[in-house]
């Protein structure tokens, strides 16, 4: 079956067919890591993760490279760590690893490669040399700036005219800039910024460090190749980060950067996006206080990934009540373990990622196993099963899925000790059907029981 996604280079749904079968390339641009990351910020990583799981089971999970950078230098970070008076180090180490933890908690795969902006430097001032020497980039007060009407394809990626970008002021005008839509490629750094030493040849008075556009063509092309397959990031990257990314590449490189460019849709709330400067933004690490994580991913996950989806209380309600209706199958029939996955929920997924299909499917197979008995019936929650962790779901145990929660364990401490002494009954009248039942039916609960030598004892999990 082929796999067909939405290029915005081409803005048409084309075939996807990687250079290379056996080395798919794949780069999402990655968080900026200097404080809490919101709800929106996921977005990307649980859309682009889900191209990645769809990769794996289409080519093989060992023959993807996904490569997810951390962006660890920048001005933000510089900013936020001259507050706390720490090395920016100290900033970016903590919320790379916070944002690897709650990438975790959304069932989010861990990409083959993580690299650090920081860690390519090197590399960065390759591209500039060769930019300096192919004559697309030049050098003033103490900057080193691509000059964009060298790349007579600039704009192609979101289709924005030269002087849209100009009267949009989406570009900052600034005195060191032949052109206002020329950007940064090297700056100068105060002596209390971070800084690198700067070739000699380029004639800057002191160090410096890379404009922010420059470390992902550097880190493409140290970890994945000259040519990706697969470039991905938020809708707001296209323009100027991306046709940035491909003006300088593509002028170093003499190759095109990527085949494919995949962006996501934004997180709104009401008609707003969510977003840090509007002030509308949900943390992350204060949904997960009262949300499970999969309950959050179902909630990404059931819009399709280009389109907005708004965010509400009432999607949250909605998404932990139908993850509860399918985790309450699979306690109920021990469904613990199965590989077979439905070929309508691959259909929807090869179909441009189309995500409230495959969840669609899940539901069909619901339906279907409800008018199903016996073994045919353990078929096809097994389906079940398997089609929703290829899409990152049900991945917890279906016995502490409702663990802790107040209407499903609400069970008091008499009820529970009536459920055990029922339980032992049925083990001494050998009706062992009965006592396995009332057993699975407390674990289903998130309550354990211990049979030892005075007997049962339990335990909230
Ligand atoms: P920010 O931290 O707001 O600079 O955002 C970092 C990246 O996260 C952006 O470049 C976007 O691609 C993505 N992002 C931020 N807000 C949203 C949102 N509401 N919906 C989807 N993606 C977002
Ligand atoms: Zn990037």
């Amino acid at each position: 079956m082929d796999l067909t996604l939405h290029n915005s280079m081409t803005k048409t749904k084309q075939v996807f067919n990687p250079a290379d079968s056996e080395r798919v390339t794949m780069y999402m641009c990655g968080p900026t890591v200097y404080n809490h990351a919101h709800i929106g910020n996921f977005r990307a990583a649980v859309a682009f993760d889900m191209v990645y799981r769809v990769l794996r089971h289409k080519y093989g999970a060992d023959k993807i490279v996904y490569a997810r950078n951390f962006t660890d230098i920048e001005d933000k970070i510089i900013v936020a760590a001259k507050k706390i008076n720490q090395p920016i180090e100290a900033i970016t180490t903590k919320y790379a690893e916070i944002y690897r933890n709650e990438s975790g908690a959304l069932n989010i795969l861990k990409p083959n490669l993580e690299p650090l902006a920081t860690a390519h430097v090197t590399q960065m001032i390759t591209i500039i040399e060769q930019l300096l020497d192919a004559g697309v980039a030049y050098s003033e007060q103490d900057h080193i700036l691509f000059d964009i009407t060298q790349y007579k394809e600039y704009g192609a990626l979101s289709n924005l005219k030269m002087d849209d970008m100009i009267a949009g002021a989406r570009v900052e005008v600034a005195p060191y800039k032949r052109n206002p839509a020329d950007f940064v490629l090297w700056k100068p750094s105060n002596e209390d910024e971070p800084g690198w030493e700067t070739p000699g040849a380029w004639g800057l008075s002191g160090p410096g460090r890379p404009g922010w556009h420059l470390e992902c063509s550097a880190m493409i092309k140290e970890n994945l190749g000259t040519t990706i397959d697969l470039h991905c990031g938020g809708q707001d990257l296209r323009f100027p980060h991306h046709e940035n990314e491909i003006a300088q590449s593509v002028c170093a490189h003499n190759a095109p950067l990527a085949n494919f460019w995949l962006h996501n849709g934004f997180l709104q709330m009401g008609k707003d996006k969510m977003s840090k400067s509007v002030g509308n933004v949900a943390l992350l690490c204060d949904l997960l206080g009262d949300w499970q994580g999969e309950v959050l991913r179902w909630a990404l996950i059931s819009a399709h990934y280009r389109q907005p989806l708004e965010w509400s209380e009432d999607l949250l309600v909605q998404s932990k009540k139908q993850l509860d209706r399918f985790y309450r199958l699979f306690a109920e029939h021990n469904i613990t373990d199965s590989t077979k996955v439905d070929t309508a929920t691959i259909h929807s997924l090869y179909d441009d990622i189309n995500t409230p299909g495959a969840i669609a499917s899940l539901h069909a197979l619901r339906d279907k196993a409800s008018n199903e008995t016996g073994t045919e019936k353990t078929g096809t929650l097994q389906t079940l099963l398997a089609s929703g962790r290829l899409m990152g779901l049900f991945e917890q145990d279906p016995g502490r899925w409702f663990q802790g929660e107040s209407h499903d364990t609400g069970e008091s401490a008499s009820d529970i000790d009536a459920l055990v002494e029922a339980r032992t009954n049925a083990k001494k009248s050998r009706d062992f059907a009965r006592a396995d039942a009332i057993r699975d039916e407390l674990l289903a609960k998130g309550i354990v029981l211990e049979d030892g030598p005075d007997g049962t004892s339990w335990r909230r999990e």
